[in-house]
């Protein structure tokens, strides 16, 4: 099971570092630790195994903040319809995204960054994307509001992006061309 202790922190040098391709059929250790990733996300959403076991409650979590650099990530989160969407995304890609913007007027959290980082993170506001399932069957999926933006944040952290990298430095709440911000009803 994994536990807060389990995920690293900003300053670590995995955080900054590319993951790589996963390769099929999976071996037994991935399969697991992908298993544990979504599991994490389950019960940090759980309010009494999150109080249990000191849960920061998260909607996606990538291999590399539990220090692992397998090209997958895992979410778990209601679309705006109230579906619940849970998988694992291996080897995920974007394969077109709208011109149009978005952003979290609230700005981005991060289970590996122990600190508010005010600013608005600028995501497409809608993506078509590509990954496998842990069977090596590829699926396609388009992703609009707080899922695409949760899809483009773990995205980043495969390829060692922080979200905070791109919050304008000098004024982190300056307009973002072409985008409304992401507000849930
Ligand atoms: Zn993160």
């Amino acid at each position: 099971m994994i536990l807060m202790d389990d995920i690293i922190r900003e300053g670590h040098p995995t955080l900054r570092t590319k993951t790589e391709e996963v390769q099929f059929p999976l071996t037994d250790e991935i399969k697991q630790l992908a298993t544990d990733m979504l599991q994490f996300l389950i019960n940090s959403q759980d309010p009494e195994i999150a109080d249990k076991y000191d849960l920061r409650s998260g909607i996606g979590l990538a291999a590399n903040q539990v220090n692992s650099l397998h090209r997958m990530f895992a979410l778990h989160l209601k679309d705006d319809k109230g579906e619940q969407l849970s998988f694992i995304a291996i080897n995920p890609k974007i394969v077109s995204h709208s011109v149009e913007n978005t952003y979290l007027p609230t700005g981005e959290g991060c289970l590996s960054v122990d600190r508010n980082v005010p600013g608005y993170v600028p995501r497409h506001a809608r993506i078509t994307v590509k990954f496998k399932t842990m069977d090596g069957e590829e699926k396609k999926m388009r992703l609009t509001g707080l899922p695409a933006i949760a899809f483009q944040h773990e995205l980043d952290h495969l390829n060692g992006i922080m979200f905070y990298d791109r919050i304008n430095e000098k004024n982190p709440f300056a307009e973002i061309p072409d985008a409304v911000p992401y507000e849930r009803d």
